[in-house]
Parts: C-alpha cells; structure tokens; sequence
C-alpha cells in the first residue's frame, strides 16, 4: 500500500518536472524540438523526453527496486511492459500526455503517474501543469482534485438524472475510419454535446470533477493513458468498461467507455450494440 505523504512526494516530483522541463519550455519550442512518432498528428518534444528522465531519476533513487515504464522507454523499448504483473512496485508515467497541445501551445496537457504492485494500481495522479493542480487518488481510499494545496473530494453523479442528449462528455471519435466512423457519428447523434480532446488527462478532469457525464475512449489504450485514471475514476465512484463488459487491461484495443453512473454506461454501450 502506498501512504498519502508518500503520493504527495510523488506529485511534487511530477510538479518539480513540471516547474523545470515541462512550463518554461511551453510556447518556446523551436520546431528541431519537436519530432514525430508515428504520424505528423503524434508528436514527442524534447520536454517529454527530458520530464520522464527527470521524473524517472527521482523515483529510482527513492525507490531503487522499483519497475519503471514511461511512454517514452516504451516507445523505444517495449520489455518493461511485460514485466508490469509480476512487480512488487511499478511506476507508470506520461511524462506529457496532450503532447500535441503542449506542442502546439494549447493548455491542455498532464503528467500522469501511476502506481501498482503486482499489476493492479493503487495510486494514481493527473497533474496540470499550468495551474499545478492534480486529481489523486489511493486504492479504497476514495478521490480528490488538490486545488491550490487544498484537496476536494470527487464524486460523478452529478448529471446521472438528466437524459443522453441533455449531457455533455468526450468521445474520441477522430480516430475512427470507414465504417466505423459511420457508426461512431450515428451515436454522437444521440448524444448531447461532444468534444473530443486528444488528452486522456483533461478527458478524466472534466468527467470526474463532475464537468462532464462520460468518456469515450478509443483504439489503443495505452497503460501511461489509462493507469492513473481508471483508478482515480473508480474511487469517484464512475463506471468503467469496454464496450464488451470487460474491463480495462492495459494496451488493450477497442472502445473504453467510463460514464458517470451505471445507467448512463449502459445508455452508451447500447448505442454501439444496437448499430
Ligand atoms: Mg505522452
């Protein structure tokens, strides 16, 4: 188990990353700064890349016996995933999720921590840079968005009475092709309003803060996209699944449906199944 002044070390690390590497060079960087991963819209920077080293440098001089996996020694060296359900304690980060708007100096961007012992996670972190403030959450312990030093619980229910097309939420419907991208603008027909952020970090910050009724998440769902966020998603008492009724793995693929309440993932879900 992790303790709460052991996650809050953990948060100000990700913050001290944030203050050195991440905020000044926001809006400052020159174009040999930023490069492309698999296509001109999935982007890394050199603020990525030196956050994650800052961030990883910390945890293993804390905790040297540690597993550490970030998107970034992922992308290039996958081995750390596979050692993720046998470690007594591993690290899961995105040093900048949102990579896109950070390098395209839109505000909304995260570093993501997780924190899991033998696979499942019982910590999690969402930092904002820009203002420093950050949902947590321990295993059992429940959820909070630390404002300015000082924490508010997290509840989702907030528009769980109101019907589909009175709400809002996210659906990464973009990254859908063909047919089902047919399919996925029929269920956004009956939703209310939806956006669609590129950045699981404001996705789970707008729906768990009670902004938002849902998120849909889509294609692969990486373990540095989804660790810290299930978690905190599931102490705010949201309702997450894949479509299918299975829940999250990490690097799985398909739709990640997390909703406010249990009807409203239900409503969801059948939109899917039903075309
Ligand atoms: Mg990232």
């Amino acid at each position: 188990m992790i303790t709460e002044s052991q996650l809050h070390q953990l948060a100000d690390i990700c913050r001290q990353a944030s203050d050195i590497e991440i905020m000044p060079r926001f809006r400052q960087l020159e174009d040999a700064h930023i490069e492309q991963k698999q296509n001109h819209n999935d982007l890394v920077t050199i603020a990525d890349q030196a956050a994650e080293q800052f961030i990883m440098e910390k945890l293993h001089s804390l905790y040297p016996d540690a597993l550490l996996i970030g998107e970034e020694s992922v992308y290039a060296d996958a081995s750390a995933l596979e050692k993720y359900s046998d470690a007594a304690l591993s690290f899961v980060l995105d040093p900048i999720d949102g990579t896109w708007h950070y390098a395209n100096g839109s505000v909304y961007f995260g570093v993501m921590l997780g924190i899991a012992t033998f696979g499942e996670m019982i910590g999690g972190i969402i930092l904002e840079p820009v203002t420093g403030d950050y949902l947590w959450a321990i295993k059992g312990k429940g959820a909070f968005d630390r404002i300015k030093g000082k924490d508010h619980p997290l509840r989702t229910g907030r528009h769980a009475a109101r019907s589909l097309a009175e709400t809002m939420g996210c659906f990464s419907f973009g990254v859908c092709k063909g047919h089902e991208r047919e399919q996925a603008l029929q269920a956004a027909s009956k939703m209310g309003r939806i956006m669609d952020y590129r950045c699981a970090a404001a996705e789970y910050r707008l729906l768990l803060t009670g902004a938002t009724s849902f998120v849909i998440f889509q294609n692969t769902l990486n373990l540095w996209d989804h660790g810290a966020g299930q978690l905190i998603a599931k102490e705010a008492g949201a309702c997450s699944r894949m479509l299918n009724g299975e829940p999250y793995q990490p690097q799985i693929k398909g739709k990640l449906i997390v909703a406010e309440s249990e009807t409203r993932w239900e409503e969801l879900a059948a939109l899917f199944n039903s075309n």
